[in-house]
Order: structure tokens, then sequence, then C-alpha cells
């Protein structure tokens, strides 16, 4: 990669080259009166709408490691949490607000590769990139993205609504991303033992790591899942509770029957484990279901819905009726393969779970 310093350009360079990759992504909504370029960011609100409002910081070191992370993929993910939370709400994304502060020892074509993958999420999601800052940064990368999104009043979901005797869904599949990052760990080990050691570590001595791109794929650049929240406004429906999955299923759970004043039963054999995750917590002596329950950052959407609206979206196949919400003295239980419950709560003190 060729390497220009960020000082040969200065700060308004630096913010010029943003802009310039930024601009596509304006287009992708009608309401943007002024973009980048002035103090701040003007925009119509649509008419009827409510606004919801989120951020999301990813700090070096502590959410992500620049060794096993391309910052392409770094600027796609920071843009799918945000919109992962808007969906959350059932809310469509239309604003990104974009902050970075910058190592000294980063180039013009890293911050490049950042923003070429924030503008690709951006224009994916239609969400326009609509204003920041940028600052030098003493110590590693910081990302923090704020972004605004719209819904109606009916469409709007918290947490807090679900009743006992729902059904408790999650789009898509847990625990792709925990394989991900752990196979990101573990190639990340044998890349510094070969430096410590003075060996090569190149193509022809690193695992084929063909076969794990999905897995690599769910932790580095997960999919908001903002065509569910499409779906479930097609059908007309709305979802007693809603969450997005990133501290994993039983900690997002516990959030909304913490919120909605319910217990919950989930069926073992219900949770949609990622495809090959199996195999890949097989390979690493660890255990897939664990993952799906305490690995988090899939970004799916866990809601609640009465059985009735189910009904309109029963047969779309991603999404997985996992359990029902109970009254609140019943507690979160996991009833296993064999019909025994735990408390969801403790899933990782059990041996079940950690065999
Ligand atoms: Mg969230």
């Amino acid at each position: 990669m060729a390497y220009r310093a960020i000082s040969g350009i200065g700060e308004f360079g630096l913010i010029d080259k943003i802009a310039a990759l930024a601009e596509p992504t304006l287009h992708t909504v009608q309401n943007l009166i002024t973009g980048i370029g002035d103090d701040c960011a003007v925009y119509q609100p649509s008419a009827g709408l409510l606004q919801v409002a989120t951020t999301d910081m990813l700090v070096e070191q502590v959410h992500f490691d620049l060794l096993t992370t391309p910052l392409k993929l770094l600027g796609s993910k920071s843009i799918s949490v945000n919109v992962s939370d808007i969906c959350a709400m059932n809310a469509l994304p239309r604003y990104a607000l974009i902050s970075i502060a910058v190592p000294a020892s980063f180039s013009v074509e890293m911050i490049e590769a950042l923003y070429e993958g924030m503008a690709y999420a951006a224009t994916e999601y239609g969400v326009a990139i609509a204003g920041g800052d940028t600052s030098s940064s003493r110590s590693g990368l910081v990302i923090s993205v704020s972004m605004i999104g719209e819904v109606s009043a009916e469409q709007l979901t918290h947490r807090s609504g679900a009743k006992p005797g729902e059904l408790i869904c999650v789009s898509g599949t847990l625990g792709g991303s925990a394989a991900g990052l752990k196979l990101l760990m573990r190639e990340k080990e044998i890349m510094l033992e070969h430096i410590e050691n003075n060996e090569p570590y190149n193509k022809s001595t690193m695992a084929d790591l063909k076969e794990y791109s999905n897995a690599f794929q769910n932790h580095l650049s997960p999919i908001a899942r903002l065509d569910i929240v499409r779906l479930l406004h097609s059908k007309n429906i709305r979802p007693s509770s809603m969450i997005d999955i990133s501290d994993g299923l039983s900690s997002d759970l516990q959030h909304i029957c913490r919120s909605s004043n319910t217990g919950a039963l989930v069926h073992e054999g219900r949770i949609p484990i990622h495809p090959g995750t199996r195999r890949i917590a097989e390979e690493l002596q660890d255990d897939a279901l664990t993952w799906a329950l305490t690995g988090g950052e899939d970004y799916q959407l866990l809601f609640t819905i009465s059985k009735k609206e189910y009904e309109a979206i029963a047969d779309n196949k991603d999404i997985a009726v996992i359990g029902e919400t109970t009254d609140k003295e019943e507690g979160l239980l996991l009833s296993d393969i064999y019909g025994m419950t735990i408390d969801l709560r403790t899933v990782k003190g059990f041996d079940h779970f950690s065999s």
C-alpha cells in the first residue's frame, strides 16, 4: 500500500478527501439540505415522523485490533453497528455524523480505505454521511459515529413492550461473529509466533483460511438487518419489543425482559446457530451454543410479537421462533434438547454449555 503522510496534505486536505468520499452517500436521501462543508449539516425532517438518534464509539485495542481488521471493513462495520441500533427501534436510518481521531502513524491511504468502507455501507443502507470532525490521536484510532433515523409513532418499537405469552423471535443466525473473532485471534497468535521466531509468515506458511471466510465476514463486516425492518413495515406489523443482538442473545434477552417486566423460556434446539460455527467451535475446542448465547456482535434482531401478528411473517425462513415470554416470576429459562431447564443468566457456569 502506498504511504502518504497526512501532514503532507494537512487537516483541510484530509477533510476535502473525506468530503469527496462521502459525496456519493448524499444522494441516498432526499431531505438533506447541507452536507459536509459548513458549520452544521442541515436536513428537513420528514413530515409526521419521529426522529431517533444513536451514537457508537469504536476504540482501537478496545473494540478492534488493526492487526486483524482491514480498514475498509472497519469503516463499514462502524456504520453497520449504528444502523443496527436504529433498526432495533424499528426505524429507518437517514443521516450519519462521523468523528475520527487518527494516530500520527496513519497514512492518507489508510483514511481513504476507512472512508471507502463507510461510504460503501452508508450507500447500501441509504444513509447520508452529512458531517463530522477529525482530530489527531496520541494513542490509537478512535471512530465515533452518530446516526439519525426516522420512524412513525405507530411503528416505533421499544425494549419495554413485551407481554407474557408472546413469541420470541430472532433474525438470521447467531455465533458466527464469535467464531470469526476466535479464528482471527488464533491466526494473530500464529503470526506473532512466526515473527518472534524469525520465521516467514506469508501465504505459503499460513493456513488456508478460505473455508473460514464466512465467519470472518460475520465478525469483521456484519450486516445490520434493515431488510427485516423493511419487511415488518411492508406487512404493517409491529413487534411488541425489539433489540439488536450486540452483547449476545442471553444478555440482550435479559434487557428486553427487564424493561418489559416479563420472564422468558427459550428452547436450545430452536436457536439458529450460524452454519459452520459448530465445526469451528469443535476445532477450537469451544462451544457453539455458548458463542451464540454470549458471544455477541451478531447484530441480528431479537424481538417479541403476539402470536396473531406473527402469522404475517410465519413463512419467512430467516426469522426463527426461539421461545415465549412468560410471567416475570418464572425467570429467564433455557430448556435444553432433553427438556431440562436452566437459568439463562448462568449459562456459562453449566457443564452442559462449556463442554
Ligand atoms: Mg443496541
